[in-house]
């Protein structure tokens, strides 16, 4: 299972991350953060998406 993560930046954008080396920018720290959450639940169900 993964553990997603964001990094916010000083322009405002962000990058969501996760330890098993996914990653993706977005415009906002919201964006982001979704992007994370929907990057962990997917893995919960298809660990193959990596
Ligand atoms: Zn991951």
């Amino acid at each position: 299972m993964c553990y997603a993560d964001i990094t916010t930046h000083a322009d405002g954008t962000a990058t969501a991350l996760c330890y098993c080396g996914w990653t993706e920018q977005h415009a906002s720290a919201d964006a982001a953060g979704a992007a994370a959450a929907a990057h962990q639940y997917a893995t919960e169900f298809d660990a193959a998406d990596h």
